[in-house]
């Protein structure tokens, strides 16, 4: 039903919905340096900014996850048909407490966040945007509060 090709497909839409930028230095003189030769559908480019190689999972919360992508992208799928941490769990085979990290990490943005390289210097500023973020999600929050009933 999803195959890695549509999977590598929505990241590169979800994180490169203009033109693919470089994650390291933001140019877009990137050139495509053609396909992963273990995951076949995973893109590598050239950029030629800082010479630097990176692919479509660079500096994504998927980089370097056990889970797959697909488990991923569905999981994103989910939640945007409402569904709780449980039902996900139990569509994805996996506990509620993987589902929960997951979730937080997909609402809070599939590009990780990077240590103070960009805003560089401005380390006060890094602070007051973590915390706004928060505030803007409270979604985000109240679904956290919905999971730990108890304290009756
Ligand atoms: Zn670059």
């Amino acid at each position: 039903m999803i195959d890695d090709q549509k999977c590598f497909e929505a990241v590169r839409k979800l994180r490169w919905p203009e033109a693919v930028t470089c994650p390291h230095c933001d140019s877009r003189q990137v050139t495509k340096r053609g396909w992963d030769e273990t995951q076949h559908c995973r893109l590598r480019y050239h950029c030629g900014g800082r010479r630097r190689d990176f692919d479509d999972l660079a500096n994504t919360i998927f980089a370097g996850h056990h889970q797959p992508l697909r488990v991923w992208l569905l999981c994103l799928y989910f939640l945007g048909l409402n569904l709780s941490n449980r039902q996900i769990a139990r569509e994805l085979d996996l506990d509620e407490d993987s589902v929960h990290d997951m979730a937080t990490q997909l609402r809070e943005g599939i590009v990780a966040k990077q240590p103070a390289v960009v805003l560089s210097g401005e380390v006060e500023c890094d602070e007051v945007y973590v915390v706004a973020g928060h505030k803007g999600h409270p979604e985000a929050v109240k679904k956290k509060g919905d999971g730990d009933v108890g304290d009756v």
